[in-house]
Order: C-alpha cells, then sequence, then structure tokens
C-alpha cells in the first residue's frame, strides 16, 4: 500500500464513521498518522485497526474569535493507546484530563472526525 491509498483509505471509513488507527505488527506501535511504515521501528508490517472513540483531553488550545466565541483544537490520547489531533467540541468545558467522544460532522459532503466533551 502507498500513502496516498492509505490516506484515501480513511477517508473513505471517515465516511463509514469509522476511525481507523494503524497497528505496527512487528514492534506494537499504535499510531493514527496514515502513513506505510511504523515510525518506530519502519516495518512495513503494519494494519489498520478501528477504535471505538473513546478517550481523554491530553493537550489543548483555546481559540477566540471577535465576537467572543472560541472553538477547541487538542490532541486527543485514544483508549487503544494512540493520539490524534482533532477539534474539540464543548458541551461542557474542555479541559486537559476530560474524558471525550468521537463524533462525526459531515463538511461538503465529507465526514471528518472530531470529538465532543461528555
Ligand atoms: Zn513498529
Amino acid at each position: 500500500m502507498k500513502d496516498d491509498e492509505i490516506r484515501e483509505l480513511y477517508f473513505k471509513y471517515f465516511n463509514e464513521e469509522k476511525l481507523p488507527f494503524i497497528q505496527c505488527n512487528k514492534c506494537g506501535y499504535r499510531f493514527y498518522y496514515p502513513r506505510v511504515f511504523c515510525p518506530k521501528c519502519h516495518s512495513s508490517d503494519i494494519e489498520v485497526r478501528f477504535s471505538k472513540g473513546h478517550g481523554k483531553i491530553f493537550a489543548m488550545t483555546k481559540i477566540y474569535r471577535k465576537d467572543g466565541s472560541h472553538v477547541v483544537y487538542g490532541i486527543v490520547e485514544l483508549e487503544e493507546g494512540f493520539r490524534m489531533y482533532s477539534n474539540i467540541v464543548e458541551e461542557s468545558q474542555a479541559d486537559i484530563g476530560k474524558r471525550v467522544e468521537l463524533i462525526f460532522k459531515e463538511i461538503n459532503g465529507k465526514k471528518y472526525p472530531l470529538f465532543r466533551v461528555v
């Protein structure tokens, strides 16, 4: 599999409301960013798996708009042991360590994974 093929596969899974991640079968490392080699041991013996979508906020930034509203960007640590960068939707206050769950938002006919504070 090539880099662009694995990225296309990610978008296909997003549209099915699935959150993929990659597990290295050689060293066991799990990561989100779509690539064809393990970033730890450089093995190409990798497989795509799916996350249940439960995690917690590992790091975050709030960006305030002129109208006083804000958006939250964060790094979410999933229960499967990988981290990903994402938007966080606030239904209660977002903070480091708070639990989040996966939701999908459709933008221009494509679905994207986001998280909401639970
Ligand atoms: Zn590896």
